[in-house]
C-alpha cells in the first residue's frame, strides 16, 4: 500500500482500491465455499427488557472462521456478500439456522426468547423474504413468535412499497419487526409511521454519545417519547458503560443491548446464561429522575 491518492484529486495509481479489489476477489472466493465447509456461525447477543431486567431476545449476529483468511468481521463479509448476490444464499441458511436453533432451545427447556435475525436490503430485491422464512419455519418447527427480523432503512430506497407489504405479511404472522441503526444515515421519522415497524433499534453511535453530549441526551429522550406515541419500543444498541445505561433508563428507553450486559456469545454460551436465569440487577433499572 503506498498510501492516500493526493488530495489534489489527481491519481495515476490507486494501490489502496487495488488492495482492495483483491482482497474482496479473495473474500467471495472464500466465503463461496464456507457455507459447504461449515465456517460460518451464529453468535447470539442478549436484550435485556429494563422494566424487569429481564433478557427478552437475542440477535443472531453472523460470524465467519475462514482457515485460509482467519476471522472476518461481518461488516467487511456482508458488503461484498451484497455485491456478488451471494447474501441470498447466506441469508437463507441464517433464517434456517435460527429457527432450529430456536427449536433446540425449547426443547431444551430454556425460558422463550426471541431471537431476531438481520435482513440485508439486498435480500428484499433478491427474493421473497416472507416466503423463505415460512419455509424455515415450516422445515423446523419453528414459531413465529420466538422470531424477529431487523431490517434497516436501506431496505426501503428501492419498491418501497414490496418491502413494506413484506413486512405487514411478517407481523401478521407474530414476527417482530425492528428498524435497525436508528440515527444514523438519513433515519426519516416519518418512515415510522408508514411502516409496522414494533422496535425502534436507536444505533450505538447515537448511544456512545448520550452522555457525552446533553443536547444527544435531549434527542433521545425525544426519539423515546415519539416512537411511543407511535406505539413502538425503544432497544438502544451498544450500551458499554453504566452511565449510558442510567441515562437510557431515566429516558424512558424500553430495552438495551450491549457489551456492559454482555458481548455476542455462542449458542452454548448464550444457553447457559438463559438456564442461569441471568438478569439486569434490578436497582439499575429503576427511573431515578
Ligand atoms: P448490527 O445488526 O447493527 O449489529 C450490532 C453490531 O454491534 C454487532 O457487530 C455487535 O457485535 C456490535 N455490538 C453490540 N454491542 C456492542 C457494544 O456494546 N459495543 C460495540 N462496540 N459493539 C457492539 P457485528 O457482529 O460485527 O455485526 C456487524 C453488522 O454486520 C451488523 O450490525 C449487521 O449489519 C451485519 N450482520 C451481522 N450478522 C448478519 C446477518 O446474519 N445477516 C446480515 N444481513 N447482516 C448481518
Ligand atoms: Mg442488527
Ligand atoms: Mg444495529
Ligand atoms: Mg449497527
Amino acid at each position: 500500500r503506498l498510501g492516500a491518492p493526493p488530495s489534489d484529486g489527481i491519481c495515476f495509481f490507486k494501490p489502496a482500491s487495488n488492495t482492495q479489489a483483491l482482497r474482496e476477489l479473495q473474500l467471495d472466493a472464500a466465503l463461496r465455499q464456507a457455507l459447504s465447509r461449515g465456517e460460518l456461525s451464529l453468535a447470539y447477543q442478549p436484550q435485556v427488557c429494563l422494566g424487569s431486567g429481564a433478557v427478552i431476545g437475542t440477535e443472531a449476529l453472523l460470524r465467519w472462521h475462514s482457515p485460509e483468511l482467519g476471522v472476518v468481521s461481518p461488516v467487511e463479509f456482508i458488503p461484498v456478500a451484497e455485491r456478488t448476490g451471494l447474501i441470498a444464499t447466506i441469508g437463507l441458511w441464517v433464517m434456517h439456522e435460527v429457527c432450529a436453533q430456536s427449536v433446540r432451545w425449547r426443547e431444551a427447556g430454556l425460558p422463550p426468547l426471541r431471537i431476531g435475525i438481520n435482513i440485508s436490503p439486498v435480500q428484499f430485491q433478491l427474493g421473497d423474504v416472507a416466503a423463505s422464512l415460512d419455509q424455515a419455519l415450516q422445515a423446523t418447527g419453528a414459531l413465529p413468535a420466538s422470531i424477529g427480523v431487523e431490517i434497516t432503512e436501506s431496505a426501503l430506497v428501492q419498491d418501497s412499497e414490496r418491502v413494506a407489504a413484506t413486512l405487514r405479511t411478517l407481523q401478521q404472522r407474530g414476527i417482530e419487526i425492528s428498524l435497525d441503526d436508528f440515527g444514523t444515515g438519513y433515519s426519516s421519522l416519518s418512515l415510522l409511521r408508514s411502516l409496522p415497524i414494533d422496535v425502534l433499534k436507536v444505533d450505538r453511535a447515537f448511544v456512545s454519545d448520550v452522555t457525552a453530549a446533553p443536547e444527544s441526551a435531549s434527542v433521545t429522550r425525544s426519539i423515546i417519547h415519539l416512537a411511543h406515541g407511535l406505539q413502538i419500543r425503544v432497544l438502544a444498541e451498544g450500551v458499554e458503560t453504566e452511565d449510558q445505561l442510567n441515562m437510557l433508563v431515566a429516558s424512558g428507553c424500553d430495552q438495551m443491548q450491549g457489551y456492559w450486559f454482555s458481548r455476542p456469545l455462542a449458542a452454548d454460551a448464550m444457553a447457559e446464561l438463559l438456564r442461569a436465569g441471568r438478569q439486569l440487577p434490578v436497582h439499575l433499572t429503576r427511573r431515578r429522575d
